[in-house]
């Protein structure tokens, strides 16, 4: 088969959710459907109870497949789809976002009597940024929940993005009758073998006792009224990330499934071009292969330096043994020991395509942000992924002042890294951690004390709101206060942490001529 063809096969999405949304469950149904996995309970060794945040590595290592169920890829309708998750709860941090660099598309998974939580707006937000099609799964259809006017709603004032309902649900909890699809005027019905069909008015074309029932005639009512007033299918704003398809069901029934899968491959876009660091534009058809790495796992097992580090093929053909050049080196590595992974196990890949995210092994010569290329071909450098504003911040020091050297090395490698983001007090050069999620902290504190031989004392400071600032030359040492307080970024760059919203609002009502901004 010819790179295009194999390329144009494969669709590559982050599935995005506030945790209990179902994220998992319906990752699991889709990997069923796609023939990947036998049996549902297969995809992670779901938590068992909480765990103490400082038992993250205990945690990674119980679990043991979290990294193969980070990312997998499953065949359906002679498509490729590469299914990346967004880890939550305690596990999230920047490499939870930075996952949504290396999609070209997004899954929504809301719980219906939820509606949007704060972890789907965050994630959400940065899909905007990137301008990539999202699809929204809303969920748990067999329970009540919000009338599906009110999510719409919620999803359009919250999210502001266009709606475009590819199902409609009947009922929800226990009169759940099914779903409306929208492609085909059928109806699924939720506790029914057989589809039932409508014709060009809507109505069944067989006899069925459901057309007496007052949630069917209300359902019936709502459609068409999405049907006249609704936003028009649009395929380019689907593609621009404006308008988002949704669809109803229930993970857990396997209900209303197949409906967002045939959706989905029509509509989600193939492997997508990517920026190099001086603005041209690498396609994935272009012949030479290019990656970069946007995930790094930190040594599984605390004997080994071992790590994974998690490649998004760009452009190309990966294939094993290959000699690729590390760009921010120049230096040409054979790489030969890859895996890609499957529901329940990982596998060598021996060839792998753009779009395609594959696991490299590496003891430590990786960073994040890292492009690879295949050498004797173009030189290829991707522009840098996006910092993140942290919001968590702990101010750190050596426990024992004798290893300040081990100390800051440590800092400078994992900062580097990408791991944790580095600030300073102004004057006394006191260094502070930043960090989108708690997570961050912990796999610092850890990976300092056994790569670095350096224990660290952490002292929170807590959540704060950081902001830069365009004009840098007019800032005075008199707006620097508790509530404002001013760092240095590793860039030198300062910054304000803002104790909270109101801190924030006080100093921009007080210094408007203060141009404040915040990364994504
Ligand atoms: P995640 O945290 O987003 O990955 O959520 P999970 O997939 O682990 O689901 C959270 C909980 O919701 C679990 O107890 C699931 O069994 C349950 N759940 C998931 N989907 C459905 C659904 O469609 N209906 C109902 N009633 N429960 C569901």
């Amino acid at each position: 088969m010819t790179l295009q063809n194999e390329i144009k096969k494969r669709k590559t999405f982050a599935i995005i959710s506030h945790p209990d949304a179902g994220k998992t469950t319906l990752t699991e149904k889709l990997l069923l459907f796609g023939g990947a996995i036998r049996s549902a309970g297969t995809v992670k060794g779901k938590k068992s109870g909480k765990f103490a945040t400082s038992d993250w590595m205990k945690v990674e290592q119980e679990r043991g497949i979290s990294v193969t169920s980070s990312v997998m890829q499953f065949d359906f309708d002679g498509y490729k789809i590469n299914i990346l998750d967004t880890p939550g709860h305690e596990d999230f941090s920047e490499d939870t976002y930075r996952t949504l660099m290396a999609v070209d598309s997004a899954v929504m998974v809301i719980d219906a009597a939820k509606g949007i939580e704060p972890q789907t707006l965050k994630l959400f937000k940065v899909c905007r940024m990137r301008g990539i099609p999202i699809f929204t799964f809303i969920n748990k259809l067999d329970r009540m929940g919000k009338e599906p006017f009110e999510l719409l709603e919620e999803i359009e004032e919250t999210l502001e993005i266009e709606t475009y309902p590819m199902t409609w649900p009947i009922g929800m909890g226990q009169s759940f009758f099914g779903i409306i699809n929208r492609k085909n005027k059928q109806i699924n019905p939720f506790r029914e073998e057989e589809m039932l069909q409508l014709n060009d008015d809507y109505e069944l074309e067989a006899e069925h006792a459901i057309t007496e029932d007052e949630a069917y005639q209300t359902a019936l009512e709502e459609f068409m009224l999405v049907e006249e007033a609704g936003d028009d299918f649009d395929k380019e704003k689907i593609s621009n990330g404006d308008l988002t398809p949704v669809f109803f069901g229930s993970a857990l029934s396997t209900f209303g499934i197949e409906e967002f899968l045939d959706t989905y491959v029509d509509f989600a876009p193939m492997p997508t071009a990517r920026k190099t660091a001086s603005g041209t534009e690498v396609t994935p058809t272009d012949e030479g292969f290019s990656g970069f790495i946007f995930k790094i796992q930190a040594n599984m097992d605390p004997k080994h330096r071992d790590r994974l580090a998690f490649m998004r093929i760009v452009s190309g053909k990966f294939t094993r043994g290959m000699d690729a050049v590390l760009a921010r080196t120049g230096k040409k590595t054979k790489v030969s020991r890859a895996t890609m992974f499957m529901a329940d196990d990982t596998e060598t890949v021996d060839e792998a395509y753009a779009g395609d995210i594959i696991g490299l092994y590496d003891t430590g010569n990786y960073q994040i942000g890292d492009t690879l290329h295949g050498a004797g071909g173009k030189k290829v450098e991707f522009e840098n992924l996006p910092q993140f504003t942290p919001e968590l911040f702990m101010k750190v020091s050596a426990k024992n002042v004798m290893k300040q050297k081990h100390f800051y090395k440590g800092i400078e490698q994992l900062v580097q890294e990408g791991a944790i983001q580095y600030y300073k007090t102004l004057h006394t050069n006191q260094p502070i951690l930043g960090a989108v999620g708690q997570l961050q902290f912990e796999v610092f504190e850890h990976r300092m004390k056994n790569e670095y031989n350096t224990d660290v004392v952490m002292e929170p400071i807590g959540k704060k709101i950081a902001r830069w600032i365009e004009n840098e030359e007019d800032i005075k040492e008199s707006m620097n206060s508790p509530r404002s307080n001013l760092v240095l970024d590793r860039y030198d760059n300062q910054v304000f942490l803002f104790e909270n919203e109101f801190a924030t609002r006080w100093f921009s009502d007080k210094f408007p001529e203060i141009k404040l901004y915040s990364l994504l």
